[in-house]
């Protein structure tokens, strides 16, 4: 069937920019209707459903905070509600708060940790739950469900002054694998994807300042586009990638070759 997702629905966190809204665009394409979650962006996320509208398939946005567990559960209710159940979730909402080791405060910590980590646990939860409710639809799609996270190359590059972001990527690795290990018998695939440097607003300040240091990181030669991520997400998703499970594809130009070690021979 190739990337085919007709009939299946999927549930986009952080869809309103992006990342998050190119893959949304790429599930789209693929054929899914798609819940546009936002934080507290009304606007964009509107915009993001008229994408999706203008491919054809329906969309609805919906309000969540990810770090909290009333949010998220309400947040496939509502989901639910509109589009049915979802058989495609790609937890993607993230930030940064960068700062030096000794000046992090415990909110510093708190902020990036509460939304990419443990935002990931409830989403990942959340998504396992419904997905058992759910059940296969055979004639759909061998996988009960499809779990993706939006994980980064920093879940195995360390980074300096960026600890607390480093530290929820790479938790979110071994939460990923984790909860496949446990329910990949139930059929419910979960999968990451780990973005090199993408150019979306989570970046823009040190794209702007620092373009020509990030590329010497990039063997491949170029920042990368979100619908780079976009398009392997609707791919991971899709039953052409039935038998991964438990695995990270890096989707990063190369920059996980440590390119530095290249030298100039
Ligand atoms: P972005 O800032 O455009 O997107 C992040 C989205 O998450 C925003 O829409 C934001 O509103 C949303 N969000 C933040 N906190 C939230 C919360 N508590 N609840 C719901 N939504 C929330 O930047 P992006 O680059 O598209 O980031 C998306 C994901 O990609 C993040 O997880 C980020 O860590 C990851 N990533 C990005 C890059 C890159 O170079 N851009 C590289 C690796 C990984």
């Amino acid at each position: 069937k190739g990337i085919d997702l007709t009939g299946q629905t999927a549930i986009v966190t952080g869809a309103s920019t992006g990342i998050g809204e190119a893959a949304a665009i790429e599930l789209a394409r693929a054929g899914a209707d798609i819940v546009v979650n936002h934080r507290d962006s009304e606007d964009d996320a509107r915009d993001t459903v008229g994408k999706v509208e203008a491919l054809g398939r329906r969309a609805v946005a919906i309000q969540a905070d990810v770090s909290k567990e009333e949010d998220v559960i309400r947040l496939f209710d509502e989901a639910e509600a509109a589009l049915g159940p979802a058989d495609v979730v790609f937890s993607n909402a993230g930030r940064q708060k960068d700062a030096k080791i000794g000046d992090m405060t415990l909110d510093d910590w708190n902020a990036v940790i509460s939304v990419n980590l443990t935002g990931a646990f409830l989403v990942g939860r959340e998504a396992i739950r419904r997905f058992r409710k759910k059940g296969i639809r055979a004639e759909i799609s061998p996988a009960m469900g499809k779990l993706i996270y939006n994980s980064s190359v920093h879940q195995v590059i360390c980074w300096a002054f960026h600890a607390n972001y480093a530290a929820s990527k790479g938790g979110m690795h071994m939460l990923m694998q984790s909860m496949a290990q446990e329910v990949a018998n139930e059929r419910i695939r979960i999968n990451s994807v780990a973005p090199g440097a993408i150019a979306t607003a989570i970046n823009a300040a040190e794209r702007a300042s620092h373009e020509a240091d990030i590329l010497r990181l990039i063997p491949y030669g170029r920042i990368g586009e979100p619908a780079d991520v976009g398009r392997v997400v609707a791919w991971l998703a899709s039953d052409a990638a039935d038998y991964i499970v438990g695995q990270t594809i890096f989707v990063d130009g190369a920059m996980t070759l440590y390119p530095e070690f290249r030298g100039n021979g």
